[in-house]
Formats: C-alpha cells, structure tokens, sequence
C-alpha cells in the first residue's frame, strides 16, 4: 500500500494579504479577522494547489511541512 503523504501549513505574519493564496487555492486559504491569510485546515493531503499558492505568495509567507517528519516541502 502506497503511503498517504499529509502536509502541516502554516502563513508566517508577513503575510500582507495579496490574496494570491486565496485565488489560486480558494478551499486551503481563507483571509482573517488579523487581516492575514490563514490556512482553513492545519494538516491537507498532498495538493497541487497548495504548492502553487505557496510558489506564487510575494512574502514567501505560506509555509508547508510534512505532517510527520516536519521536514519542509520544496516547491
Ligand atoms: S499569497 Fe501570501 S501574502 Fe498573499 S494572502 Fe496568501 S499568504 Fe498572504
């Protein structure tokens, strides 16, 4: 059986609420109170979305571990 790989996302406070995230991940980021993005579940199966998001933030701010190793995913 093929391992399920989960990520742990978190947005740092340098995040300045472009809303980049938001578009191009709709259902993994969601804009709060603080006025910062904050990720709408903690731990997500591995996504597409999420890389994208991550790649295309102007702050660097969207930060994604593995969920068991805390080890950094490139994107
Ligand atoms: S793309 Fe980055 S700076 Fe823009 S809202 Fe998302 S986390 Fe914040």
């Amino acid at each position: 059986m093929t391992p399920v790989t989960s990520w742990r996302l978190e947005v740092t406070p340098d995040c300045i609420a472009s809303g980049v995230c938001l578009a191009l991940a709709a259902d993994e980021f969601v804009l709060g109170d603080d006025g910062r993005a904050h990720p709408v579940r903690e731990v997500v199966g591995e996504r597409e979305t999420v890389l994208d998001a991550a790649a295309s933030c102007p702050m660097e701010a969207i930060l994604i571990r593995d969920a068991v190793t805390n080890e950094p995913v490139e994107w």
